[in-house]
């Protein structure tokens, strides 16, 4: 059902609430891909947001909830439905324990951290995207996640606010119980850290910085990695036998070990295109398309499926596709 022009008026009454129709979503990705939403909202405060929720939610017409777009693959129609973004961004903290705003860039959260010394977030350096967005996705890397330091997560379950403790948010390798809940928003979270000199963590910081940067140069329109990585303990064990021991990390094989068996560097369909150095990184070259890209991704877990015998699965999120991409 598209949205009535009675939601959009009933959102465009609300306090404190931005609406925009027509708004391209290709300028709201890291990808630079996507058509237009029938409407974009952005709140920057819980109630205000709560209220364009339910407006959207009554007005029958479908919703998405996005964040800095850096993890998203959007259909070249757009979202015919409205997409609401949660902008409240603020980052306190009493003593160990910090506070931040979902719609906080987790990079802001990583700098406040390590100014105010303390150690936990630093190797995330460099992770771009919302802290909303990091904590439904679980993200991480160098060997840590964010699951590590949440305390506690409060959202908007569609009824109430209410909080979840980290044993609670269910969180694995890149997933949470919100990845499953897709109606639940993520307003804030509080997470546990332990103090360090400013220093040393700013170093170490830099240093992850400076690899990423050269991995992923901040121009590049991508999503990170595409696929997500395989739990080596989850692999049939003739898999098992075929991996050599060097890729296997932190008890996981990289996708891009299996992407790069079957010739992915270097791809190419249309704009898009894999990295000839990271078989798991896929970016748009300048006037890719989300169908093109659709392709690329397609033919990669075919390639996969058919050598190995695997199901890659994608870490990125699809918005505005209507056939069973999720
Ligand atoms: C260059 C590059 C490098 C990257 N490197 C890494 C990496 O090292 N490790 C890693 O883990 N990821 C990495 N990523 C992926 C990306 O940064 C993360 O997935 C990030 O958490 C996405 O944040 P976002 O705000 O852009 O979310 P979006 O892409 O906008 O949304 C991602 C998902 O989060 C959901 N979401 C957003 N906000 C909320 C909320 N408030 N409540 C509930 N759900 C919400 C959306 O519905 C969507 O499904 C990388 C991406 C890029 C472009």
């Amino acid at each position: 059902m598209p949205v009535r022009p009675e939601t959009i008026e009933r959102l465009a009454n609300l306090p404190n609430v931005a609406i925009s129709e027509g708004a391209l979503l290709s300028r709201r990705t890291r990808f630079g891909i996507g058509g237009p939403a029938d409407v974009f909202v952005e709140a920057a405060d819980e109630s205000s947001f709560t209220r364009a929720l339910d407006v959207a939610r009554t007005g029958g017409a479908p919703y998405t909830v996005i964040g800095g777009g850096t993890n998203l693959i959007v259909s070249d129609a757009g979202f015919r439905g409205i997409v609401l973004r949660f902008t409240g961004a603020a980052i306190g903290r009493e003593s160990a324990v910090v506070h931040a705003q979902a719609g906080a860039e987790l990079q802001a959260l990583v700098d406040y951290s390590i100014a105010a010394g303390l150690r936990g977030l630093e190797t995330m350096t460099g992770i771009p995207g919302s802290v909303g967005a990091a904590i439904y996705g679980n993200a991480g890397a160098y060997g840590h996640s964010i699951n590590e330091r949440v305390r506690a997560v409060r959202f908007f379950d569609g009824t109430s606010i209410r909080a979840l403790s980290n044993a609670e948010c269910e969180f694995r390798y890149r997933e949470s119980v919100f990845k499953r809940r897709k109606d639940w928003i993520i307003f804030s979270a509080e997470l546990t850290m332990d103090t360090a000199a400013p220093a040393e963590l700013r170093n170490s910081a830099d240093e992850i910085f400076q690899i990423r940067l050269a991995r992923y140069p901040l121009d590049m329109k991508c999503a990170g990695s595409i696929f997500k990585n395989l739990l080596l303990a989850e692999l049939p064990e003739a898999i098992r036998r075929q991996v050599p021991e060097r890729v296997i990390r932190e008890g996981k094989v990289p996708s891009a070990y299996f992407l790069e068996e079957v010739g992915a560097k270097g791809m190419q369909n249309g704009g898009i295109r894999v990295a000839d150095y990271h078989a798991n990184l896929i970016y748009n070259q300048g006037g890719g398309t989300a169908r093109e890209l659709c392709e690329i991704i397609d033919e990669l877990k075919s390639r996969v499926r058919v050598r190995f015998g695997l199901e890659l699965e994608e870490e990125v999120q699809y918005v505005g596709f209507s056939n069973g991409r999720v």
